[in-house]
């Protein structure tokens, strides 16, 4: 040995701001200014990471402009809209810290909140999740409609998922390789972090109204989400098809009872074709709702089997420039756990 000192394994801790977009041409300048300037008050080395979901607005343009004038901020964009689970897996694929935080691009989700779930990561916790106490701007039918399905999914799924959970969290790095290497297809992060465990406490915080633009989540798109919660958490209903099938096999033995109790006691033949008629279409209503649900798990089976990828990716930009090590290192680091002196070198004093 030529007497090279060995270096000091030095442990680069870096926060990650997974950020995905869909047509918020109107918003994602505000977004990247506000979030910049909260997370250098308080964090010491950061990423964020925006996610274009294909837009077909300018979006991507002004993505670029962002990565171009700031070296902390990189992005990537896909071939086509494959939905906002997938951009955020994507986000969580590409991301280098030794945290990671997923927060929309509409600032619903207040960027300051990131301090009080930094503070609860150094104290050890591995997800800190917001819990929404109230929600601005938001219809009273979207409010109402997300309220009862949080209940409706917490009492059929077998994995507890609290309950007005959206996804604008700050997961440890354990918990993102433990997500990256989960291989399904039908993606409802927030049970998924929820089914991996480690210690995951909440953060309350007051949701706000959109700062501009649309919401990307119209009626259509909120019950695809929440069929996909269901399903991919629950098979209870599998079994409500069983029993409707059982209750409509009662009922039709009730009437067949009740029939030949009238034609063989009471000598009066069951008047009329409506009872029939009746019979049938309840029956087969009830063989056709079961089919369907039947239907949309095989469909799921095939579109897991099909193994296609969650996402396409058309661009990259500003990653190459990141020093490679820091990337590689922070993998590597914290593959093993973040210590408590690691976290809390990341977080700046006052966060
Ligand atoms: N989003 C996405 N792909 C989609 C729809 C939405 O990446 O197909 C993003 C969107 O840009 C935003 C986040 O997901 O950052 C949440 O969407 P939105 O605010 O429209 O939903 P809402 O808050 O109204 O439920
Ligand atoms: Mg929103």
């Amino acid at each position: 040995m030529d007497g090279v000192p060995i270096p000091a394994k030095t442990t680069p801790m870096l926060l990650s701001v997974v950020v995905p977009c869909f047509n918020e041409q109107e918003v994602i300048a505000i977004t990247h200014e506000t979030l910049s300037r909260v997370l250098h008050d308080l964090v010491a080395e950061y990423e964020i990471i925006y996610v274009d979901d294909g837009s077909r607005d300018r979006t991507l343009e002004i993505l670029h402009d962002i990565v171009r004038d700031d070296p902390r901020s990189r992005m990537l964009s896909f071939a086509r809209n494959f939905g906002h689970a997938s951009a955020v897996s994507a986000g969580l694929e590409f991301c280098a810290g030794s945290a990671v935080v997923i927060i929309d691009a509409d600032l619903q989700d207040p960027p300051e909140v990131i301090g009080q779930m930094l503070q609860q990561w150094t104290a050890g916790a591995d997800v800190v999740y917001g819990v929404r106490t109230e929600r601005d701007g938001e219809t009273w039918f979207k409010q109402r409609t997300a309220a009862v399905f949080y209940r409706i999914l917490n009492r059929m799924s077998e994995t507890p998922i609290p309950l007005d959970t959206g996804d604008f969290r700050l997961m440890d790095r354990r918990v993102v390789d433990v997500l990256r290497a989960m291989p399904e297809q039908d993606r409802f992060i927030r049970g998924m972090v929820s089914w991996i465990g480690f210690r995951q406490v909440p953060v309350e915080y007051r949701r706000h109204a959109r700062v501009a633009g649309t919401t990307k989540y119209p009626l259509r798109k909120m019950i695809r989400f929440a069929v996909t919660g269901l399903l991919s958490f629950s098979s209870a209903p599998l079994r409500m098809a069983t029993w409707a099938g059982f209750s409509a096999a009662l009922v039709a033995l009730a009437g067949i009872a009740y029939a030949l109790l009238s034609k063989l006691i009471f000598r009066t033949a069951v008047p009329g074709w409506a009872a029939t008629f009746v019979a049938v279409m309840f029956v087969s209503g009830v063989q056709l709702i079961c089919t369907g649900i039947i239907g949309e798990y095989i469909a799921r089976v095939y579109i897991q089997i099909k193994g296609r990828p969650l996402y396409v990716v058309a661009t990259t930009d500003g990653f190459g420039r990141a020093t490679e090590s820091t990337v590689t290192s922070a993998l590597r680091t914290v593959s093993h756990g973040a210590s408590r002196e690691d976290r809390a070198a990341l977080v700046k004093a006052k966060a």
